[in-house]
């Protein structure tokens, strides 16, 4: 399984800290919780998660008088499950694509560098796969790489793609993709954007004026907006996924590079702390290396 080997050393790295946490003793205490917060933050769950599955844990001990620590890979997969549960419905399966007489719209959002442009690419696959129209549009016109780089995907993939000169105006791009997208009767659009963020008012209002212009062509877009995040930069997806939705309303989630990465409790805590949706999950740099997010098969990979 994919997700099983991509999640293998996050899954490594939680366990050996686990068991050296519990080591030589048999019932969950102040000092056993103690280090289980240590393991949980160091996995990249992130702190106010952290505190939150142990809260829920103390709370356990103190009603069962008596949890062994053989017991606490059982509990803690209960109680992160429960978490994921309250913002992931029970089996996500990435975007439901309406059948429509105008196309779903999906704005793309992420800092250079996450994966956003491979993640276009492995949706704009899968959607294709599934029988759907899918036109791309370049809306990352400030730099050379990233249009190219979609242009190769879109050639890959075999669906259209809309592109303009360098330095055009990203909103004008989308504008003219939606319009694409309506004459050839396109059943999924997905728009690329720059992800600079070192001005946040320039990035909402850039995002804002993207949305607006779109919304001249169908009104309801974008359906979605999705942030891509690097799951192997751990404290910087958090920052990231911080800075995007303060600038703009953010939809769901895409948390890539999860293979390779002992971080993978990232995704336990962006999910939980901005209570957004994760929908998929990048476990490597193949079309083929996205999944749709199912929380049972997450924590099934993550505690083996
Ligand atoms: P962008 O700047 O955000 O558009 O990032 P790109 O899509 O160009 O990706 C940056 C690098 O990360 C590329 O080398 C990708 O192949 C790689 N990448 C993207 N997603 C994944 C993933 O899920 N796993 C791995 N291992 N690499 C990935």
């Amino acid at each position: 399984e994919k997700l099983d080997e991509g999640l293998e050393k996050s899954k490594q790295s939680f366990f050996d800290k686990l068991s050296r946490s519990v080591a030589g003793k048999s019932k969950v205490d102040d000092e056993v919780l103690d280090n289980l917060e240590e393991v949980l933050i160091t996995s990249d769950v992130g702190v106010e998660t952290t505190l939150k599955i142990i809260k829920r844990i103390e709370e356990r001990v103190a009603r069962d008088k008596y949890v062994g620590t053989d017991e606490l890979n059982r509990i803690l997969r209960e109680e992160i499950a429960g978490l994921l549960s309250e913002n992931n419905s029970d089996r996500t399966r990435g975007f439901e694509i309406p059948v429509k007489n105008e196309p779903y719209v999906i704005m793309v959002v992420g800092v250079n560098g996450v994966g956003k442009t491979t993640t276009i690419g492995k949706l704009a696959h899968q959607f294709k796969q599934n029988g759907k129209k899918v036109v791309l549009g370049a809306g990352d016109t400030f730099r050379a790489a990233a249009v190219d780089q979609l242009v190769i995907w879109a050639e890959r993939v075999g669906v259209t793609i809309v592109k303009q000169a360098m330095g055009s105006d990203p909103a004008s791009v989308a504008f003219d993709t939606l319009q694409s997208a309506k004459a050839q009767g396109a059943d999924v659009v997905l728009i690329d954007t720059a992800g600079r963020l070192h001005n946040k008012v320039n990035l909402m209002n850039e995002l804002s004026k993207i949305k607006r212009v779109m919304q001249k062509v169908y009104p309801d877009a974008p359906h979605e907006v999705l942030l891509v995040l690097d799951g192997s930069t751990g404290q910087n997806a958090f920052e990231q996924a911080k800075q995007f939705t303060q600038a703009t309303e953010v939809s769901a989630l895409a948390v890539t590079k999860l293979d390779g990465t002992a971080k993978g409790g990232v995704v336990i805590g962006i999910s939980d702390q901005f209570q957004i949706p994760v929908k998929y999950i990048g476990v490597g740099e193949g079309m083929n290396d996205l999944q749709a997010f199912d929380k049972f098969e997450f924590v099934d990979s993550f505690f083996g």
